[in-house]
């Protein structure tokens, strides 16, 4: 789930790549490198570092790198091999005369390291990347020599082999024949020693080329590009690309034949707003920034809920059953959605983890509904790639998105960014989604009840201020008392279930502490082992059930610390400030107060809030 970045036209490319991977390292920030062409003969300099961009920066040198033209910059989250300085890309070949950077892995590794050793080539890391700059140097030694028996040396060099005005076209081919080898998924982005250019490639993931006024961008996704790009095209997959610094683009295939560029998108770069702003940290803004975003959802969905109204302005049908396909947070908005779909508007509905990929049963078509906050989850992406039957309908913040793009509608969450890795604002405004889309679905309710349920979930947007004011204070002096609990129990019922796993996957994420999230009932089949004196039990109560109050006497009678987040204000623990009747979403309001209670305790414990350990804010990778 790496950010890719090239650059190649006017100097200085430098800046531009850095900002670049400072607007991808959402996608990965545990190594970074660029590879940059100097001129005036191209010459390759590698430069790597563990850690974020910042650690890059502080080591490339002072002097000299405004003569760069063109250059290739990843930010890493490793599949392959730790994350340290020296398994970072670009990877190189035996020469070091080539560079390769790379978003995917590669299945078929053993097999392609094998192949390689048996050629000679020497392999430094475990990172499946390296192979690629290994096999695009046996290509371009066997363009060369076609009938090379003898294996490579490290000092034999393609590079002199390649050089003049051909050299990039070589490359091209070197790169077609390389990936032939390959099984999995890669965007690449490829330079090397001498060669005016850079040559991409992708299958299975994700990679744009834009055009600005001075030079060629290629990356990830449209954030990576920048605000001044125009003329975007997406990499089909078999497509190798060539970029020639007089920004002339090259378009082949697998086969290394020309062929036609595919069609523009349409798609605007949005502004992002990296401001904190005052606040202390992403975390923390984009908690207090959930009013706001609700409100800006719900006005696009005011008054088109009745009549199924939203549904004709998307284009979708309201009598299909309904798939819902997710990951992480946005598999428990899934939940919330399914729920409210089958018990409120009467569908059959599929909750499926995209990460699983089953196959669904042949029965005719269904609306499948994919959340993704990035648009980019490459396991949603694959299931898209697999088949489909019936129209899709994504539910992201990112509309010029790979899953946006591909499919047939679009509900905008447009929460704003979102910087922080772990989804705050953006999980509560795909559960407002899902719940406009429902209602809208609710066919067979009168439109009274419609009407009545639309104005509760227009109040949402107060009720989360209220939670937030409330509720900050008291998590911060429970974080106080209980940070130092390694294992925390997370229960509810019914339509709560999905808040308290979001609320446990928070302190997951944040806090780095064990979680159980589960029904309340579940608890005597097994987990209640796990309760001994002064472990936390998180009950999230949307009205106070007298079974749930049993559930928390049986926890409190082994020793637990029973925290109760919303039910009636002044018996709750935590407060959330929750409409009068249970609304068929249930208690969306107490996931604000699970949040702060995650930011607090991950701040008593001293972690980075924003940039939590071995995650990455999409996860491009399946
Ligand atoms: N497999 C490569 C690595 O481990 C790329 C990983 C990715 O795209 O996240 O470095």
């Amino acid at each position: 789930m790496c950010g890719i970045v090239a650059y190649c036209g006017a100097p200085p490319a430098v800046p531009r790549l850095l900002s670049g991977l400072k607007r991808l390292e959402y996608r990965g920030y545990d190594s970074v490198g660029v590879g940059l062409l100097h001129r005036p003969d191209d010459r390759l300099c590698v430069h790597r570092a563990a850690g974020r961009l910042t650690d890059l920066v502080a080591a490339l040198p002072n002097s000299g790198l405004e003569a760069v033209t063109t250059g290739i910059g990843h930010t890493r989250w490793a599949t392959h091999g730790q994350p340290t300085a020296a398994n970072a890309h670009p990877h190189q070949d035996c020469t070091q005369m080539i560079a390769v950077v790379h978003n995917g892995t590669i299945d078929n590794a053993d097999e392609v390291t094998d192949w390689l050793d048996a050629r000679g080539h020497k392999i430094a890391t475990e990172v499946d990347t390296e192979l690629i700059a290994h096999l695009i140097e046996e290509h371009l030694l066997e363009a060369c020599d076609p009938l090379r028996a003898s294996p490579v040396t490290t000092t034999e060099g393609p590079a002199d082999r390649v050089a003049g005005p051909a050299a990039l076209e070589r490359l091209v081919a070197a790169v077609a024949g390389a990936v032939e080898h390959l099984r999995g998924s890669w965007a690449l982005a490829v330079a090397m020693d001498g060669v005016p250019g850079i040559v991409l490639a992708r299958h299975r993931s994700p990679l744009l080329l834009g055009v600005t006024r001075t030079a060629l961008m290629a990356a990830s996704d449209a954030l990576g590009l920048g605000p001044h790009v125009e003329d975007v095209r997406e990499l089909r997959d078999g497509d190798v690309v060539a970029l020639a610094p007089n920004r002339q683009v090259s378009w082949y295939d697998r086969g290394g034949r020309a062929v036609a560029p595919p069609d523009p998108l349409r798609l605007s770069v949005r502004h992002v707003d990296a401001e904190l702003g005052g606040a202390l940290d992403y975390t923390s803004k984009e908690i207090a920034g959930q009013p706001a975003a609700a409100a800006r959802i719900l006005d696009t969905v005011a008054g088109r809920l009745v009549g199924g109204r939203l549904l004709d302005d998307l284009g979708l049908p309201s009598t299909l059953p309904v798939h819902l396909l997710a990951c992480g947070s946005s598999a428990y908005a899934a939940a919330v959605t399914a729920r409210l779909l089958t018990q409120f508007a009467g569908l059959r509905t599929r909750v499926m983890t995209a990460s699983e990929r089953i196959a669904s049963p042949s029965d005719g078509d269904v609306l499948t509904v994919a959340f993704s906050q990035s648009g980019e989850t490459a396991d949603v992406l694959a299931c898209l790639q697999d088949g489909r039957r019936g129209p899709w309908l994504a539910i992201t913040n990112n509309p010029g998105s790979t899953l946006a793009r591909r499919c047939d509608a679009v509900f905008d969450i447009q929460c704003g960014p979102e910087l922080a890795v772990a989804a705050t604002k953006s999980f509560t405004t795909q559960v407002l989604a899902g719940a406009a889309l429902a209602l809208a679905l609710s066919t067979s309710r009168s439109r009274r009840d419609i009407l009545a349920w639309e104005r509760v979930l227009l109040a949402v947007p107060d009720r989360l201020a209220a939670t937030d004011a409330l509720a900050a204070p008291i998590a911060a002096e429970l974080a106080s008392t209980f940070a130092g609990q390694p294992g925390w129990i997370f229960i509810s019922r019914g339509a709560g279930v999905p808040y308290a796993q979001e609320g446990a996957l928070k302190l997951k994420e944040l806090a780095y502490r064990w979680t159980e999230a589960l029904p309340a009932g579940e608890l005597k089949h097994g987990p209640i082992a796990l309760v001994t004196s002064g472990v936390p039990v998180v009950a999230v109560t949307a009205m106070p059930t007298q079974r749930l109050a049993v559930n928390l006497r049986e926890v409190a009678a082994r020793g637990a610390q029973v925290i109760t987040v919303g039910g009636r204000i002044p018996d709750a623990v935590l407060p959330a400030v929750l409409p009068a009747r249970e609304p068929p979403w249930g208690p969306l309001e107490s996931v604000v107060a699970l949040q702060h209670l995650a930011r607090e305790v991950a701040v008593e414990l001293g972690h980075d809030v924003d940039r939590p350990r071995n995650l990455a804010k999409s996860v491009t990778v399946e």
